[in-house]
């Protein structure tokens, strides 16, 4: 492959991103005696190192149990805790910290919403929506709790190009809808939902909004309170933060009315054995010592982006999707899956007559990371008639060189199964 590794070809943008490649460490690696060309960034997300000497040095210097304790650790610990909801409220343009629940990340947030918010309430003959690009996390929990209540999931189609059929949107969202819970941008198209006329249709109904953000937040500005949704989820790994740690947000008078889910320490109030009663929103939906690293981590991931501009991530991805869109088209027997007129840092392609699984273990001989199969995302993959796809996700850490890297071994695989 004739590419020029390690030599940028800076993505038109504000963004200095040979300067923001040396913020994390991993960038310099080699694969397979290949310098690492990351494009899998729709599975996790690479640190930074202000993240990881965040971890270090909450566990060198801080680390103790939160809320319990008299000591000055304890103190340390629960204030950096404390905090990092604050900067999680920040992020989101949440209304209140309290609104902030510490979850393990997209999949428990939606989980806990699913069986604290929806079981209690849904009855025999109400509907829950998703759209028919979901990842199984906003696909699976409704399911369980429609099983469980008697309930339907209805689903909103997808267009040819994979974007929300809003006609159909129209339609499907009615008197008996109860929730409505799409994802925000598709992991497996790269499509992004237009949320606020989604909301705008549920609130029609009385229906309440789940978002799930797990592909947003690291490429597009999020204020829940503009959105307008009431529940809103991700993931910290997905956008430079560590895994085991998200963000559950909810509206304040949604989570007061919500029952726990999960008992244990710090999320009651008093315990006995005759009756126990429960603390207010968060710490009511956080049993356990919780994983006060992380969300340390995740704040200081957070501020990072922040610091940023995500409006300028979202510029250069933007060109970045763009130049891709046209070298990858160029691969002659190569198809875009997902080609939404609103899309956000994912590729999602099919070359004829290769595996995905092959384009994928190809691309890791030249040390270019992308992720092959369905995305766990199987509808999308029965939407479009194919079991798989080859995904190239985008960071704020990639560049020009990186496409060109991808591009040409998509053309070597090619080759190589001529
Ligand atoms: N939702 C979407 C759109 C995703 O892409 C993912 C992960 O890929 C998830 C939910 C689940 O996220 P997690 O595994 O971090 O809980």
């Amino acid at each position: 492959m004739k590419v020029e590794r390690g030599v940028f070809a800076p993505a038109r943008g504000d963004l200095d991103v040979a300067r923001l490649r040396a913020d994390f460490p991993i960038l310099a690696e080699c694969v397979n005696g290949r310098p690492l060309v990351y494009l899998d960034n729709g599975a996790t997300t690479q640190k930074p190192r202000v993240v990881i000497d965040a971890l270090a040095r909450y566990y060198e210097r801080d680390n103790a149990n939160v809320h319990r304790g008299v000591h000055t650790l304890s103190r340390r610990a629960t204030d950096a805790y404390d905090a990092a909801r604050a900067t999680a409220q920040r992020f989101l343009n949440a209304a209140s910290a309290d609104e902030i629940v510490f979850v393990r990340g997209t999949t428990e947030a939606i989980n806990l919403v699913a069986s604290s918010h929806a079981r209690p309430r849904l009855a025999a003959g109400d509907e829950v929506v998703v759209t028919a690009m979901e990842h199984h996390s906003n696909i699976v929990p409704w399911q369980l709790a429609c099983e469980a209540a008697g309930a339907r999931l209805v689903v909103i189609p997808i267009d040819d190009a994979g974007s929300l059929r809003i006609d159909q949107a129209e339609k499907l969202i009615g008197p008996r809808t109860r929730i409505v819970a799409v994802t925000h941008v598709s992991n497996a198209l790269g499509s992004v939902v237009p949320v606020a006329r989604v909301v705008e249709l549920a609130h029609r109904h009385g229906a309440v909004v789940l978002v799930d953000g797990a592909q947003a937040v690291s490429h597009i500005a999020v204020d829940v309170q503009a959105l307008g949704c009431d529940f809103y989820a991700f993931s910290g790994h997905k956008i430079f933060g560590p895994t085991g740690i998200g963000v559950l947000w909810g509206r304040a008078p949604l989570l007061a009315a919500m029952p726990p889910w999960q008992g244990g320490g710090d999320m009651i109030r008093t315990v006995s054995f005759e009756k126990t009663t429960y603390a207010e929103p968060p710490f009511r939906f956080e049993a356990g010592t919780p994983d006060i690293g992380g969300a340390v981590g995740l704040a200081v991931a957070l501020d990072y982006v922040t610091a940023i501009g995500l409006d300028a991530i979202a510029a250069h991805e933007h060109d970045l999707l763009a130049y891709a869109t046209e070298r990858l088209l160029g691969i002659p027997g190569l198809t875009i899956v997902g080609t939404a007129g609103d899309k956000a840092s994912i590729v999602s392609f099919t070359v004829d007559g290769i595996h995905p699984h092959d384009i994928g273990t190809v691309l890791d001989q030249e040390g270019i990371a992308i992720r092959a199969g369905h995305h766990c995302a199987m509808p999308v993959m029965k939407r479009f008639g194919i079991s798989g796809t080859a995904r190239a996700s985008f960071a704020l850490y990639n560049s020009r060189a990186d496409v060109d890297a991808l591009a040409a071994g998509i053309e070597s695989a090619t080759r190589l199964f001529a």
